[in-house]
């Protein structure tokens, strides 16, 4: 099974790209670690990026797709993978189609995690983090009513990316920049999409009824 797995801020996407990959015995490889892994090896890729994320620039989209090359291409990934942040745009996705071609291979299913906005707000913009000892908790989930840590007794605050308007805003960019991308995996027939609301394990659940039709 070969997938990529796509979806907004706060729908928990790390959480299930780890679930699903683990249910399905295939490599989770996110962007992320593809990227620690380079730096923290050496690689020349890896040495690449680091002098323009030193300079506090963006990695150029030809190093991100050489990393993803790279690590496509090693044993455990040969019999399936589960992308996570990556493709982010439609060039990427037209190019990750083509290196996948060139191998024979082919997307089997793009999924896509669903949920509205307004409950992106409330699990982000209810999370106070102690200024302590870290520990996240959340208004609601929690039933934190004051601002102390219960495990420490520091003070909680709210994080600026955890601010309401922030988090509108994080929703509007990724909706810009990933509409095109879902609308483009639509129109190749591989787009599924899961409501990703609720517990996890029910939305794990959701996700695996999602793929098994895909499953060969
Ligand atoms: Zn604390």
């Amino acid at each position: 099974m070969r997938l990529v797995l796509v979806g907004p801020p706060g729908a928990g996407k790390g959480t299930q790209a780890q679930y699903i990959a683990s249910n399905l015995s295939i490599p989770k490889i996110s962007t992320g670690d593809i990227f620690r892994a380079n730096v923290s090896g050496g690689t020349e890729l890896g040495k690449l990026a680091k002098t323009y994320m030193d300079r506090g620039d963006l990695v150029p989209d030809q190093v991100t797709i050489a990393m993803v090359r790279d690590r496509l291409s090693e044993d455990d990934a040969q019999d399936g993978f589960l992308l996570d942040g990556f493709p982010r745009n439609v060039p990427q996705a037209e190019i990750l189609k083509k290196m996948l071609a060139d191998w024979g291979q082919g997307l089997d299913l793009v999924l896509e995690l669903v949920v509205d906005d307004d409950e992106v707000v409330r699990r982000l913009a209810g999370r106070r983090t102690c200024s302590q000892c870290g520990r996240i908790w959340h208004v609601e989930f929690d039933d934190k009513q004051d601002d102390r840590c219960d495990a420490c007794d520091g003070t909680l605050f709210q994080r600026d990316d955890d601010k309401e308007e922030t988090v509108r805003h994080r929703l509007e960019v990724y909706q810009e920049q990933t509409a095109p991308l879902i609308s483009y995996y639509a129109d190749e027939g591989t787009l599924v999409g899961v409501d990703a609301t609720g517990p996890v394990e029910e939305v794990t659940q959701r996700a695996m009824d999602a793929i098994r039709p895909f499953l060969g």
